[in-house]
């Protein structure tokens, strides 16, 4: 079968090497793709995956049997919708169903409706009644903007004056729409589910590091390094997260004629009161797929096709049980602010030598030389017995990347560290 994944990031180089490695996969292309992707198939930048009919006449006239997207915006844009119409199987969530990343007021709604564990909320579209609502409430107190925000829409407010700062700035702009949340306390965990539109199954879980320095400190990123599994998330409250919110969720999309078909991606909290929603992404995360991807140990194609047609019975996704993975991203200088673009990146075949995995995200090819051109630039993963022995290994391998104008946080996942050496 001929594959199409569309996207251009770390998260897609790491699908691209879980869908070329199966029988079932007989070419790979992927829509733009970056150099990382071009070695597990083909790479095609000419396609504008924004123009939903030009990805249908290329389905069409390469044969392909499944597309998956990567990325949230083009979940958003409809794409499955387009494609699923012309009869051609594309995995991921309709337009309707992508709702529950792209509004999160539409997901607090569905969480009140269904009585799922969450923040306590309230949702605003003027100044004036989202100010005296936090004053009522007090500090501290979580400020969203409602719609996708790429990470940046957030401030968990420590003080009133700075809950209040959020709500002008988001107000300045016509026609915003607020949520304000109860600011939830305890460790966060990522939970990955597998969903048919009415069933789910577990599809790993993780655990990143947003900040972009040492110790959990300075601006939020996109993420800045990740591991899997997430200890914390123990079967009992695995079991107890697919009860109580996956399975309500699927439920809810149900019966508003919008069923859920997809990854669904749960950020969780975990607090004194057992696990609440903190938001749902619609996609694998970036860069929780590319240690998700390396400890896959079952075929993903057959289990994308199973939940394309609307039944997951039977289906089981294993995650090799004795190994942890890691990834520490490697970011150009400057990251999350501005970078320079275009400095060469060596060293990533000795950086493998030993089993690592290095994945692509913000690079390009320029003839023989590898260049880095985005503000992510590498995820360098290993997996190891322990998140400790994943740790060295992958900081072993970060080691021999030759890049002098990049950076890494130096303690990536510390927390499971130091649990396993309780
Ligand atoms: P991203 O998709 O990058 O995670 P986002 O814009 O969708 O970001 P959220 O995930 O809702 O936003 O929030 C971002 C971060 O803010 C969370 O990972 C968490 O650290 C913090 N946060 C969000 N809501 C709460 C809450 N109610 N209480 C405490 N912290 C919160």
């Amino acid at each position: 079968m001929n594959i199409l994944l569309i996207g251009s990031g770390g998260r897609e180089h790491a699908l691209a090497y879980a869908l070329a490695k199966s029988p079932l996969c007989t070419r790979l292309f992927t829509a733009p793709g970056n150099p990382g992707t071009a070695r597990h198939g083909q790479n095609r930048p000419d396609l504008d995956v924004a123009d939903h009919a030009a990805v249908r006449a290329f389905c069409e006239a390469e044969r392909v049997g499944l597309v998956v997207v990567g990325p949230e915006a083009p979940l958003v844009a409809g794409l499955i919708d387009d494609l699923t119409a012309a009869g051609i199987r594309a995995f991921g969530p309709t337009k309707a169903a992508a709702q529950l990343e792209g509004s999160k007021g539409f997901t607090k709604d569905l969480c009140a409706e269904y009585g799922i564990p969450t923040a306590g909320f309230a949702r605003f579209d003027a100044l004036d009644p989202a100010l005296d609502y936090v004053r009522e409430q007090g500090a501290p107190i979580v400020v969203k903007a409602d719609g996708l925000a790429a990470g940046k829409g957030v401030t968990v407010a420590e003080t009133l004056d700075q809950a209040e700062g959020a709500l002008r700035a988001l107000f300045a702009e016509p026609g915003a729409a607020v949520v304000v949340e109860e600011c939830l306390f305890g460790e966060e965990a990522s939970f990955f589910a597998l969903c048919d539109g009415t069933r789910a199954i577990a599809c790993g879980t993780a655990q990143d590091h947003k900040r972009v320095f040492d110790g959990d400190r300075g601006p939020n990123t996109g993420g800045m390094g990740a591991y899997s599994p997430a200890a914390i998330l123990t079967p009992e409250i695995e079991a107890e997260v697919m009860e109580r919110i996956i399975a309500p969720t699927l439920a809810g999309m149900r019966a508003r004629g919008t069923p859920f078909t997809g990854i669904l991606y749960a950020g969780l909290m975990l607090t004194d009161d057992g696990p609440k929603l903190i938001e749902y992404n619609t996609r694998f995360g970036d860069p929780e797929a590319q240690v998700l991807m390396p400890r896959l140990s079952s075929d993903l194609v057959p289990a994308l096709l199973s939940a394309c047609e609307g039944d997951l019975t039977g289906v089981a996704l294993e995650f090799d049980p004795q190994r942890a993975a890691l990834t520490v991203v490697m970011a150009a200088a400057g990251y999350p602010g501005a970078v320079v673009r275009g400095s060469a990146v060596r060293g990533l075949d000795a950086a493998e030598a030993d089993g690592a995995l290095v994945f692509q995200a913000g690079t390009r090819q320029d003839g023989e030389r590898l260049l880095a051109d985005g503000g992510r630039v590498l995820a360098v993963t290993a997996l190891g017995d322990s998140v400790k022995e994943a740790q060295a290994r992958a900081y072993a391998a970060v080691a021999r990347i030759d890049w002098p104008e990049g950076f890494c946080r130096r303690d990536i996942g510390y927390r499971a560290v130091a649990r396993e050496l309780l």
